[in-house]
C-alpha cells in the first residue's frame, strides 16, 4: 500500500521560491573583480536568475544542455547555478587552475555548449576555445576587454543579455533531471564528471541545514571560502537560501587571509566552511595583526584532515567550534561532521581534542561501513582499520559517461580513504589509500604523523609521505615548512618529538625543510608533487 502523501519532486527551484517569499529581502554580499563590494537580496538574486533561464532559451541552448562556468564566488555565479538549473540545463562548473589538458579535456567530454567566464580568465579562455569545437557561445561575466584575449571577439556581455531578457518562468520536471556536473580533481589518468541531480542537490541541502550537520539556519551569516567550482561551495549556495542565512562571496580573494578576516569582522559572519591550508593562512594574519574573532562560532573544516592544533587555536584564541568534517565530489560532498553527541560534549583538554580531530559521524543519509581486503566487514571498535565505503541519496552511483565501475559495488562506493570507525560512530580517516605509507608491511598514518609535528611550536605546516626503502619497502619523511624564527637544529628537535608519541619504527626518517608546501587544484597540499620531487630514497635517507 502507497502513502497518500502528495508526490512533488525536489527540484532546486523549490528552494529558490522558498528563499523568495520566506527570506527574500536577506542579503547576498560579493566582492567584486575590483575589490569593491557587491550587495543585494535573495529576491534580486533570484530573478536575475529567471533572466538567466531565458538568455539561454534565446541562444538555443539544448534541454539538458551544458553550461560552463570558470568564476570565482560571486552572485553572478549564484544567479547562474539556479538559472542554468532550474531551467533543465546542466551547470558545470569548472575549476580554472587544472592544467590546460585537463580543460580541454572536461569541457569537450560535457559537451558545453556555452562558456560564462569571469574577464580575468580571458586569456584562459582564449586558449581552450580553440580546442572546445561544441562550445557555441562565450559570455563574459564583468566588463571584457577585448584586448585582454585573442578569439574572444564574439564574447557576448552578461549584463546586457540579462537586461535584454524577460524573467523566465521555472517549470516542474522529473527530480531525477541532472543538475550540476563537477569533474573529480584526478591526480591519475583524465578527470571523472559526477552528476548531481536536483533531488540529491535538494536532500543534500536539507541535510547541510541539520542541527547536527552544519546548522544553517536564518540568524546565520556564511562565508563561502570554498570555491564555487568545487563541489558546488560545498553545497552552501543552495543550503544558505534554503535556510536564509546571508551568504557573503569573497569573490576571487577567497584564499586572501586580510580580505576573509574583513568580511568576518563587517558581515557579521557566524560560520564558514573551508580546507586547512586557507585557516592556516588566515590564523597566522590574525595573530601578526593581534586581531581576535568574535561574530564567527563555528566553522567547517574539511577537504584534508584539519590539524588538532588549528582546532585547539580556533578554540582557545577565538572560542570559535571546529566542525571537522569529510566529504567528496562524489558525495555532493558532505558525508561525515564531528557533531557532539550527549556523551562527547563536556570532554575537555586532551579528550576533547582526541575527539575533535576526528572526521565525524554520517550525517542521516548516508550511510558507512569499513571493510578488509577480502571484502568483509570491520567492527566499529576504534581499533580496526579498513577501506571506506558510503551510499547514500547524495552520493553518484557511476561516472557521467565513464565506464570505470569499479568503484562501485553492489551498491556501495568505495572512497578510496582509510578508516576507523568507534563505537559511537565517529569516523578518524588514517590516509587516503595511495598516500598510507606501508613500511616492513605494516601500515603507518601520515595524517597522524602530520598532526603530530604539527603540534609543534616551531612548525607551520607539514606532509608526511612514503618513499621508497630498499629494506623496509616505504619509509615515512616529514616535509616542514618552519616557523619564522624557529630553533636552529628543529630536525632533531622534531624527531625527538614525535619519541613518546608513536611506535619508534613510525617516527619519519628524515625531516626536509621547504619555505611552502605545493598545493592542489583544490587548495590541499599535493602529496604528489613530493612524492615526486623527494621519491629518490636512496639520496634522501
Ligand atoms: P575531493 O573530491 O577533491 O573533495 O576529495 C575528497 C577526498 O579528500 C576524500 O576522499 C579524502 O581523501 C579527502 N578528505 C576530505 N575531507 C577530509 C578530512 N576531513 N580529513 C582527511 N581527508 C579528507
Amino acid at each position: 500500500m502507497n502513502g497518500l502523501m502528495m508526490n512533488m519532486p525536489l527540484l532546486i527551484k523549490n528552494i529558490a521560491h522558498h528563499a523568495e517569499r520566506l527570506h527574500g529581502d536577506r542579503e547576498i554580499v560579493s566582492i567584486t573583480a575590483d575589490g569593491a563590494k557587491h550587495r543585494y537580496t535573495f529576491k534580486d538574486s533570484m530573478m536575475r536568475a529567471r533572466k538567466v533561464s531565458t538568455t539561454l532559451d534565446n541562444l538555443g541552448i539544448s534541454k539538458f544542455g551544458r553550461v560552463g562556468t570558470l568564476a570565482w564566488n560571486s552572485y553572478k555565479h549564484l544567479e547562474l547555478y539556479y538559472g542554468v538549473s532550474c531551467s533543465e540545463r546542466v551547470l558545470h562548473t569548472i575549476n580554472p587552475r587544472l592544467f590546460e589538458e585537463q580543460l580541454v579535456y572536461i569541457i569537450n567530454h560535457a559537451a558545453d555548449e556555452v562558456i560564462f567566464f569571469e574577464a580575468m580568465f580571458s586569456n584562459l579562455v582564449s586558449k581552450l576555445i580553440l580546442q572546445c569545437p561544441n562550445v557555441r557561445y562565450l559570455v563574459c561575466l564583468d566588463k571584457f576587454d577585448q584586448n585582454n584575449g585573442r578569439h574572444l571577439d564574439q564574447a557576448m556581455d552578461y549584463e546586457m543579455l540579462i537586461n535584454d531578457s524577460e524573467e523566465g518562468l521555472w517549470e516542474d520536471f522529473s527530480e531525477e533531471t541532472a543538475s550540476g556536473l563537477c569533474y573529480t580533481s584526478g591526480t591519475t589518468g583524465n578527470p571523472k564528471g559526477v552528476l548531481y541531480s536536483h533531488r540529491s542537490t535538494v536532500l543534500h541541502s536539507y541535510a547541510v541545514c541539520l542541527p547536527d550537520s552544519a546548522a544553517l539556519s536564518a540568524v546565520d551569516s556564511v562565508l563561502t571560502v570554498v570555491p564555487m567550482f568545487h563541489v558546488n561551495a560545498w553545497g552552501y549556495p543552495y543550503a544558505a537560501l534554503m535556510a536564509g542565512s546571508k551568504l557573503v562571496f569573497p569573490g576571487h580573494l577567497l584564499g586572501d587571509p586580510k580580505t576573509l578576516v574583513d568580511l568576518i569582522e563587517s558581515e557579521d559572519i557566524t560560520t564558514a566552511g573551508g580546507v586547512p591550508t586557507v585557516w592556516h593562512g588566515l590564523l597566522s594574519y590574525l595573530k601578526q595583526n593581534k586581531k581576535k574573532l568574535d561574530s564567527l562560532n563555528r566553522t567547517v573544516i574539511g577537504g584534508s584532515a584539519c590539524p588538532p592544533s588549528m582546532i585547539k587555536e580556533f578554540r582557545e584564541v577565538h572560542d570559535v567550534r571546529v566542525l571537522h568534517g569529510w566529504g567528496m565530489t562524489e558525495m555532493s560532498p558532505i558525508g561525515l561532521i564531528n557533531q557532539d553527541k550527549d556523551k562527547t560534549k563536556n570532554l575537555s583538554g586532551d579528550a576533547f581534542l582526541s575527539q575533535a580531530l576526528k572526521q565525524g559521524r554520517p550525517i542521516p543519509g548516508v550511510e558507512i561501513k569499513i571493510i578488509d581486503e577480502n571484502g568483509n566487514d570491520l567492527p566499529w571498535n576504534g581499533i580496526d582499520v579498513g577501506n571506506l565505503l558510503v551510499r547514500g541519496p547524495w552520493v553518484c552511483r557511476s561516472y557521467y559517461e565513464e565506464d570505470v565501475e569499479a568503484s562501485f559495488d553492489n551498491g556501495w562506493f568505495d572512497t578510496g580513504d582509510i578508516a576507523s570507525v568507534d563505537t559511537n560512530g565517529y569516523v578518524l580517516i588514517t590516509d587516503r589509500a595511495k598516500d598510507i605509507i606501508k613500511s616492513g608491511g605494516e601500515w603507518i598514518s601520515s595524517i597522524e604523523l602530520e598532526n603530530i609535528a604539527n603540534s609543534h611550536p616551531d612548525i607551520e605546516q607539514s606532509a608526511v609521505i612514503g618513499v621508497h626503502h630498499p629494506k623496509w619497502e616505504e619509509r615515512p619523511i616529514l616535509v616542514a615548512v618552519r616557523k619564522k624564527g624557529a630553533i636552529k637544529n628543529l630536525e632533531k628537535e622534531l624527531l625527538d618529538w614525535f619519541q613518546d608519541k608513536v611506535a619508534k619504527w613510525w617516527i619519519p626518517d628524515k625531516v626536509i625543510f621547504i619555505e611552502q608546501l605545493p598545493l592542489t587544484a583544490t587548495g590541499k597540499v599535493s602529496k604528489l608533487a613530493l612524492r615526486a620531487k623527494y621519491s629518490q630514497a636512496n639520496e634522501i635517507l
